[in-house]
């Protein structure tokens, strides 16, 4: 057993170091290093192989297998203290249940900056205060420059002084503070980092909270039964029942006892306008994670999250990788949606980190959701999880129920049959918004030829071409191949090549025609591309003149739309008889959160759903009673079918741009690991392998073999076995592989 806490200079250090090998690296520790005290999580300089890498220190040994003369000494300590433990655990955790490398796992989870070697802390922080004179300055002035007035007033609410870091967290720019200071209104100064003077914190409700429901009351109060100890909550509510407000709350109690919040929400929701409600309800520091962080940014808040000082962290997915130095809760909003699963590299899913790491910590942890995942339906209904149910919409209407129009046979004009014209003529008339849903983007999903049935297919993938009116291209929405249309049937010479089907593009099309005096927004990601597009669209929205809003599932999620007042859902087909075992789930979902756009203020709302299959038992079922029968009924069949969350499950992806190698590795390693299981007598099934539901992707072939187990302990065995054998396997160095642990499609 290594002993990681050897009290004087060990004669070896285990190295992490950032490649895919699952090992650490064995150095000796140079003559610049401290003689004691040497403790896992310190970053050290090393040579490896022809390159400088930064690598972390897992490990504190006498012996090597390493023969002396072979054993090289590191080139330079860069810490005098490790870095955050709860940190380095969650990252170890991660790379043990993933089955990823550990030091690929931590440079992942750590800031570019630190990951180049960049010293941890400064000793000393920059705060800004108000003068005499700012103090005089009456609230409002400078008039002519109301971000520096906004500035002035913040720093009012300050008076001892804010770190610089907290006053760029709230979009303050530095010109912004030097103009303030040539006026002699404020000024900075240089404080140690200990002792800052934000420790102290009273009065950080910025805004009064709202008296909470019934429901909400009691959901709260089951949270705080427990605040010190893990306590796993799901905050199962329907859109619009309040979950946000008793996040808020919940995180005053947490912020009250001197505690930091890690809130978690899925790409789409990371807002200006998510944000700001956090921000307007608390005077504190208020980190926010997102990919538009440059990388400075990037480690003051992830330092400023390590030392406790920004007491609420909002972030996607990689913000679970946050250190924090006073952890009081961890609240996942969205739980069920699918952003929180990384799908390349690092297949981590972070909510289900977000179960350990509470776990860890003893903390609470609420998962929010008004279609929760099965997994944590069945947890809890299984009484793992506290179920914490919202019926009521804190707003006065009830949601609407979703509204079958059966288009078979039905005259459409671009995807619309006419009944739901006349709702959405009716609704414009009425002066209310309506919500076109649609999940495909661009033109048309398919170009086709009517004299000789020819389809532009892409080159490099088993799938069909999307055609783009804006600009005019054929697009492979599998891997971005693009190449123009063409003008006659490159088969037969014919002109007559017609888009079939209906995307975003067609459908802005139509309603423009349709509709020629009401404004229509495209919003997908197309539309969307330049920063700040989508918010600049939904503030026009928000203004509440009639409109028409045209998108994909960008605008299905987390946008409160006030004045939507009917939503169409174009076609709710695609999810129903998809091969995949989660396809409905997710289906069903979208549908949901689709629903809940529709009158969320003052309206009701009306919910118009197209589909070719209006009789399907599961549709019925989701439109009668609602996503929670539907996924009860969901949750018996994945019983029966041996299912997650029934059955845990692992997915090798192999892929090659030669077909005979793909299959070569991925029968080789099915036939090694199928004997290893019989001679472990491991009750493991190993299905496959099977090509992958699309096989030829990007121009490589693709093949899975899938592991399915009744425990974690006996999956968990079987791939750390199947990772040592392809690791070792000289035919997998001819084919990329890849290992998802609990896989969130089987494509
Ligand atoms: P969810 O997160 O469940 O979708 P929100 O927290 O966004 O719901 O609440 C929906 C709307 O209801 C918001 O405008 C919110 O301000 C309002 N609201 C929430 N709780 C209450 C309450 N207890 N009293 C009055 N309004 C509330
Ligand atoms: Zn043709
Ligand atoms: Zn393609």
């Amino acid at each position: 057993m290594p002993d990681t806490t050897l009290p004087s200079r060990p004669r070896i250090l285990g190295i992490a170091i950032p490649s895919p090998l699952r090992r650490l690296f064995d150095y000796r520790p140079g003559s610049d290093c401290p003689e004691q005290g040497w403790q896992p999580g310190v970053r050290v300089r090393v040579s490896f192989g022809n390159r400088q890498v930064v690598g972390i220190v897992i490990e504190c040994r006498n012996q090597s297998d390493v023969p002396d003369n072979k054993l090289k000494t590191i080139d330079a300590c860069l810490d005098t203290h490790p870095l955050p433990a709860d940190w380095l655990w969650l990252c170890q955790f991660t790379a043990r249940y993933y089955q990823h490398a550990l030091g690929d796992t931590l440079h992942h989870a750590l800031p570019a900056r630190l990951r180049q070697g960049q010293a941890l802390e400064t000793q000393t922080r920059e705060y800004w205060r108000l003068t005499s004179q700012g103090h005089q300055t009456p609230s409002g002035e400078p008039a002519r420059a109301p971000r520096q007035a906004a500035l002035l007033e913040m720093l009012r609410q300050h008076p001892s002084g804010l770190v610089k870091q907290a006053i760029m967290a709230q979009s303050f720019t530095q010109p912004q503070l030097n103009a303030l200071a040539s006026k002699g209104l404020i000024a900075a100064s240089q404080h140690p980092l200990t002792g800052s003077p934000e420790q102290a914190d009273n009065g950080f409700l910025a805004e009064p909270t709202l008296p909470l429901n019934r429901e909400q009351s009691s959901a709260l109060a089951t949270v705080h039964e427990q605040l010190d100890a893990f306590n796993p909550c799901l905050l199962h509510g329907v859109t619009g029942s309040g979950k946000t407000e008793i996040y808020l709350q919940l995180i005053e109690a947490i912020v009250s006892r001197g505690r930091q919040a890690l809130v978690l929400i899925p790409e789409i929701s990371l807002t200006p306008q998510t944000l700001s409600r956090f921000r307007r309800r608390f005077r504190l520091p208020v980190v926010a994670l997102h990919s538009g962080l440059s990388d400075n940014e990037r480690l003051d808040a992830w330092e400023s999250a390590a030392s406790g000082r920004a007491r609420i962290v909002i972030g996607t997915r990689s913000a679970i990788f946050t250190p924090l130095k006073r952890p009081g809760v961890i609240i996942v909003d969205e739980e069920h949606d699918s952003s929180f699963k990384q799908q390349d590299g690092l297949r981590y899913h972070a909510r289900d980190l977000a179960v350990v790491r509470a776990q860890h910590a003893e903390i609470p942890l609420v998962m929010g959701s008004a279609t929760p995942s099965l997994e944590s339906l069945q947890r809890a209904l299984s009484g793992h999880y506290r179920h914490l149910r919202l019926t009521q919409r804190a707003t006065r209407h009830a949601p609407a129920k979703l509204e079958l129009v059966d288009i078979r046979g039905r005259v459409r004009h671009g995807g619309l049959t006419p009944p739901v014209q006349k709702q959405i003529a009716a609704t414009i008339a009425a002066g209310h918004q309506v919500l076109v849903f649609i999940n495909r983007r661009g033109f048309s999903p398919t170009l086709s030829c009517h004299t000789c049935g020819w389809i532009a297919d892409c080159e490099h993938c088993d799938a069909r071409m999307t055609l783009h009116r804006q600009p005019p291209l054929l697009v492979c929405h599998h891997c971005d191949h693009r190449r123009p249309q063409p003008a006659t049937c490159p088969n037969c010479g014919s002109g007559d090549v017609r888009p079939q089907g209906t995307g975003t593009e067609r459908s802005e099309e139509t309603l423009a025609e349709l509709f020629p005096d009401t404004p229509v927004h495209r919003i997908d990601r197309d539309s969307t591309r330049r920063r700040d597009s989508l918010e600049q669209i939904l503030n026009e929205v928000r203004r509440g003149e009639p409109c028409l809003l045209v998108g994909t599932q960008m605008l299905a999620k987390g946008h409160h739309l006030p004045h939507v007042t009917l939503v169409v859902v174009l076609n709710a087909d695609a999810g129903l008889y998809a091969s995949d075992f989660r396809a409905l789930e997710h289906s069903a979902q979208l549908l949901e959160q689709v629903a809940g756009r529709a009158g969320r203020a003052e309206l009701p709302g009306r919910v118009l759903v197209q589909t070719l299959h209006a009789d399907d038992p599961n549709l019925r079922l989701l439109a009668n009673e609602g996503y929670n029968a539907l996924a009860e009924q969901l949750l018996e069949e994945r019983r029966s079918a041996a299912l997650p969350p029934f059955r845990f499950l692992a997915l090798l992806r192999v892929e090659s741009p030669r077909e005979d190698q793909a299959s070569e590795l991925a029968e080789a390693a099915a036939g090694a690991l199928r004997q290893q299981l019989q001679h472990r007598e491991l009750p493991v099934d190993c299905l496959g392998p099977v090509p992958a539901p699309m096989e030829r992707r990007q121009g490589r072939y693709h093949l899975q073999l899938l592991l399915s187990a009744a425990k974690r302990s006996q999956l968990h065995e079987a791939s750390a076995w199947l990772v040592t054998w392809l690791e070792a396997e000289p035919r997998a160095r001819r084919a990329r592989w890849s290992l998802d642990i609990d896989p969130q499609t089987l494509s």
